[in-house]
């Protein structure tokens, strides 16, 4: 095995995953619509290849899969308020794009792994979730499930592959990754939300009652248990969860955090309403079973949030113009 293409790969969670594969070796090659920022560091490395386009080139995805021997499938949208607010581009990218990807590496026979998330299972009531449990959607007329959709159907798409023209895959579902260089700050997800309010001094704008809980898994973790993955034989052609099973509610996560980097901001509460408008509807749950990923590749995860918070605060701190 010598060369594997990231997907996604100036992203959060692809920009480690290059930076683990080239230590190990391996020629990489990154697409991403995404200016280098994350990537800069892997730059000078003569393994490395960035390439900032987008997936839904079909003519560029066809040419560089010729000769690779793995594609990690990351690029995607996945943004709770862009769900709601740029549907189509979601579907166009997280399904249409990754359809044709999976389709170009079957002509080639090049293994696939696949970055799916969380959202499969959506608000099934029943937590922990293990990998096989039901998926409870809303409403299509709800645009929040279009991204659980889209990734539900590239699972769908990978099992049926490995069915029928025997490719080989792993899917991976994270649940809650966060760490150094999550998102830009103030955009995207939960922590970045919040510590953006945090360093500015502003209120923080917890959702709803705040009793809306998550699980939170540090980037180190979630990294680790995805290159494992990807390399073991006993893995291959299933579906896993990454994650923690301690549950955080919203309004802990927002005291945890004021705590922990002695911010002075306070804690406010806003209707779900006023920030997503109509189409969106929030989980009110969210905690995985992690068990298989213990059994297949002895993975736990040993950060805990509050070291990981610490770590992840400190990287904003220093960052220059915050
Ligand atoms: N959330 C919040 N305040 C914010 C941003 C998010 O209370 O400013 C809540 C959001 O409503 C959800 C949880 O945090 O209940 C996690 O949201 P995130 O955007 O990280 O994505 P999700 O886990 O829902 O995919």
């Amino acid at each position: 095995m010598k060369k594997i293409l990231v997907t996604g790969g100036a992203g959060f969670l692809g920009s480690y995953i290059c930076e683990e594969l080239l230590k190990r070796k391996y020629e990489v090659v990154a697409i991403d619509m995404a200016d280098g920022e994350k990537i800069a560091h892997l730059m000078t490395n003569k393994r490395f290849t960035f390439i900032q386009d987008s997936v839904c080139d079909t003519a560029l995805m066809k040419h560089q899969m010729k000769d690779i021997d793995m594609v990690f499938h990351l690029a995607a949208i996945a943004d709770p308020l862009k769900y709601v607010t740029n549907p189509l581009n979601v579907m166009e990218v997280d399904l249409l794009a990754a359809i044709n990807i999976f389709k170009i590496a079957a002509e080639n026979r090049i293994k696939i792994i696949f970055s799916s998330t969380s959202e499969v299972f959506g608000r099934n009531k029943n937590v922990p979730w293990n990998e096989e449990d039901d998926r409870v959607l809303g409403s299509t007329e709800i645009y929040r499930w279009c991204y659980s959709t889209s990734k539900s159907a590239c699972e769908h798409y990978l099992f049926a592959l490995h069915k029928q023209e025997k490719i080989p895959f792993v899917i991976y579902r994270f649940f809650n990754v966060y760490g150094p260089k999550l998102d830009d700050l103030g955009h995207g997800r939960v922590i970045p939300i919040f510590l953006k309010q945090f360093l500015n001094g502003e209120d923080i704008t917890v959702h709803g009652d705040g009793r809306q809980t998550r699980t939170f898994v540090y980037v180190d973790d979630a990294i680790d248990a995805v290159i494992k993955l990807a390399f073991s034989k006993k893995a291959e052609n299933q579906v896993f969860n990454i994650g923690t099973s301690r549950e955080y509610s919203m309004h802990e996560l927002a005291k945890t955090m004021k705590k922990i980097g002695n911010f002075k901001s306070k804690i406010k509460f806003v209707e779900h309403k006023k920030v997503f408008g109509k189409g969106y509807e929030d989980i009110p749950r969210r905690v995985p079973d992690v068990s298989k990923l213990k059994k297949y590749i002895n993975w736990q995860a040993r950060v805990s949030l509050e070291k990981g918070l610490k770590k992840t605060i400190e990287y904003y701190r220093n960052r220059k113009g915050i």
